[in-house]
This record gives C-alpha cells, structure tokens and sequence, in this order.
C-alpha cells in the first residue's frame, strides 16, 4: 500500500506548513503526479481520510491533477500524448521513444487553508 505512505507524506508536509502559518484548517489540497506514477486516485483519498483524522487536514477534499503520459518518438520526431505506454510509437510503430511525461512523482500544488 504505497498510497498509505503517501497520504502520510501529504500529512507531515500539512502538519509542518500548519505549524508554521498557524492555521487551523484545511479545506482543500491540490495535488498532481504523473499518469504512470501508480498512484490510485481513490485509494490514496482513502487513506488520507484515515490518517487526517484529528489533524488540521480532517475532511479535507483531495484534488488530483494527473499528468499526462508523453513520449518522443526519435523515429517520426512526435510527441505523443498516450493513455497506456507500450515502449513502441502507436504513430510509426518505432521502438526508440523515451517518455518525457506521465512519471512525475506527487507533489502539493495548492491548498487552501483557514
Ligand atoms: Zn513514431
């Protein structure tokens, strides 16, 4: 369950910035990462729900920004936008593409606080 290492990781960062700016609530928390990063949108919301209890982060809504998956293709000179990465170009078939998008790990973009 890597998505209960990661809603604590979002917790830690949450605590830390509520120390700092003395807020008391978070109502929301933008987060992005990429498309084949193998985070489960539904399972990292739910272990985030569990572990924020009695934090400042309680029933704060997660947001998912998710990146797409692009690869350049060195064969045709694309850049594709794909839902599922195979290692070959679904343009030219080529098999020398390297993927520039869609593994970014997670990160905060935003999160409003009160
Ligand atoms: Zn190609």
């Amino acid at each position: 369950m890597h998505e209960l290492y990661l809603a604590e990781a979002v917790l830690n960062i949450v605590q830390e910035y509520a120390a700092k700016q003395q807020f008391r609530k978070v109502n929301s928390i933008l987060l992005s990462f990429g498309r084949l990063s193998c985070i489960e949108p539904k399972s990292l919301q739910f272990a985030f729900e569990v572990q924020a209890r009695e934090t400042p982060a309680e029933n704060a809504a997660l947001q998912f920004k998710i990146l797409p998956s692009v690869i350049h293709c060195f064969s045709c000179g694309r850049d594709l936008e794909l839902d599922i990465y195979e290692g070959t170009c679904p343009e030219c078939k080529g098999e020398e593409v390297i993927l520039v998008g869609g593994t970014e790990e997670m990160q905060i973009i935003e999160m409003d606080v009160d």
